[in-house]
């Protein structure tokens, strides 16, 4: 059993931890950042060192209070906003903010856990190098939170996930112990991997404070282009071909369907549509080269290949670094539009990459079976994760249909699950897809999950229902 964070706690901290920063929960804690619900908190704190962080978890496993990491608080699944329960204490990481130290010798750098992820990359960039990762929250998620959820965003073709930029991490486990695991190394097989163990858990398994992450050679020249595709079959061959013709120099490859184009024109009509006429899907492919290589040369070739192919019908190629910031404003605006008109179902998929067009298809088919929805399918098809988002018909708002979200979920993971897909490409579990888990996971995963859980956390107090069940 779980305690609510009470007065006598509150003061409680205040005498183990002299000092302790507190924060006002309404000032932006408690909101989810799509604005579908709000969470609840006992207290809000925000610890200036590691040391005070583990006397937070020490006085709250003594209490058994529930503890939420928090750091920049953009998670879509619902990780970091606890809507009911006892009352918890919400630890922010937002004053744990500092770019440590920059090897750039050695490609590393080390940052504390609220370092902001603009800020990590800005810092690699003044030393000449390059921190890949990167997702349209990158102004407000922090390192913690992004380690925690092990988040993917636009650069995972070429660069990986958030865990294959980490070399090492500082956390505090769940009795309160410092675990100090920031090393530099590549290189370090000993024994079970408890770096890889936190990154991904979402904050159930202790509190990341600072980590040492990989920086990599910046491109010298970038360009991009937008393509119009046939079909997503067509968009998979063209990845097929850009990967033949540039190697690894392509850093990212997004589908782009035509509703999300329509939706950014009536949302959002101060962004340029980069074609006349709305194509039904386009890819935008960004590539970093370096030495005498010409990406605008390269991506040429490419068009004319994949022309001579059927795989393209128009395409537009970036004559500047402005055009190229244009191309991915419209890709980057996608979300915010979604936004506005008001989703019944989001999801956040991944399926083997030769099966992403079929379950394009195959989904669409399923739902005209079911009634009439506009869908806005898009995402990271280089790495087979689909945002495959599902809306009311025009006239209609969100509220009106909120009834079928359920069976429109359902209906999608069942599918998704089917086709040996994941129900969580990028996003993580968090709350909202808590019950999914149980019902898609592997069970021997499962069980090793909650045994894991409760050797590390047996009172249970970090992040209690995100990612396993109470
Ligand atoms: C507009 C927009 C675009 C996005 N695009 C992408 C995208 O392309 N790819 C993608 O993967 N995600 C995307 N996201 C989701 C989100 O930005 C990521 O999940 C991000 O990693 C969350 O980081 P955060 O700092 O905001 O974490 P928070 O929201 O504060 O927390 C997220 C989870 O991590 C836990 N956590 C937080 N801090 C710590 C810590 N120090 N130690 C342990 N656990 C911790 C929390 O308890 C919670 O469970 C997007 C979100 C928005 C709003």
């Amino acid at each position: 059993m779980l305690n609510s964070v009470t007065k006598g706690f509150a003061a409680h901290l205040q005498s183990v931890v002299p000092g302790l920063a507190t924060r006002d929960p309404a000032m932006g804690y408690l909101e989810e950042p799509r604005g579908s619900y709000f969470g609840q908190a006992g207290l809000v704190v925000a610890p200036g060192t590691t040391e005070e962080v583990a006397g937070v978890i020490r006085a709250a496993a003594n209490a058994r209070v529930p503890v939420v990491p928090y750091s920049g608080g953009t998670g879509l699944v619902g990780g970091q906003i606890v809507t009911d329960g006892p009352l918890p204490l919400i630890l922010s990481l937002e004053r744990m903010s500092a770019i440590t130290a920059v090897y750039p010798d050695e490609n590393v750098m080390v940052v504390q856990a609220g370092a902001i992820l603009a800020n990590v990359q800005a810092a690699a960039e003044q030393a000449g190098r390059l921190f890949p990762l990167s997702l349209a929250s990158e102004g407000t998620a922090r390192i913690g939170g992004l380690l925690g959820t092990n988040a993917g965003g636009v650069n995972v073709l070429r660069y990986g996930n958030a865990r294959a930029l980490c070399l090492g991490i500082e956390a505090v486990l769940p009795d309160g112990s410092i675990w100090h695991g920031m090393k530099r190394l590549r290189k370090d097989n000993t024994g079970y991997d408890l770096r890889d163990l936190l990154i991904g858990s979402e904050g159930t398994l202790g509190v990341i404070t600072g980590a040492s992450l990989r920086m990599l050679p910046r491109p010298s020249h970038y360009g991009a282009a937008l393509m119009v595709v046939p079909s997503p079959r067509a968009a998979l061959n063209l990845l097929g071909l850009a990967g033949e013709q540039m190697g690894e120099a392509v850093s990212a490859f997004e589908l782009i369907n035509g509703m999300g184009l329509q939706f950014i024109a009536d949302t959002m009509p101060q962004v340029r549509q980069p074609f006349a006429e709305k194509p039904q899907w386009m890819a935008l492919i960004d590539v970093g080269m370096s030495g005498a290589q010409d990406p605008r040369h390269a991506l040429e070739t490419l068009f004319e290949t994949a022309a001579e192919r059927d795989l393209v019908s128009d395409g537009l190629i970036a004559q500047s670094e402005g055009q190229r910031r244009d191309f991915w404003t419209v890709r980057e605006s996608i979300p915010e539009a979604n936004r506005r008109v008001g989703a019944i179902v989001s999801s956040d998929i991944s399926l083997p990459l030769s099966s992403v067009a079929e379950f394009i298809t195959r989904a669409g088919a399923v739902l005209a079976a079911m009634g009439e929805y506009r869908i806005n399918s898009f995402g990271h098809m280089g790495d087979g994760n689909l945002h495959y988002n599902v809306y009311p018909m025009p006239g209609q708002t969100k509220a009106d249909r909120i009834a079928e979200k359920p069976d429109i979920q359902r209906t999608l993971h069942d599918l998704v699950h089917a086709m040996d897909g994941s129900i969580s490409a990028e996003h993580g579990i968090g709350r909202l897809k808590a019950d999914d888990l149980q019902r898609y996971g592997d069970p021997a995963k499962l069980a090793a999950m909650r045994a894991i859980k409760d050797a590390l956390d047996p009172e249970g107090i970090m992040n209690p229902g995100a990612v396993l069940p109470n």
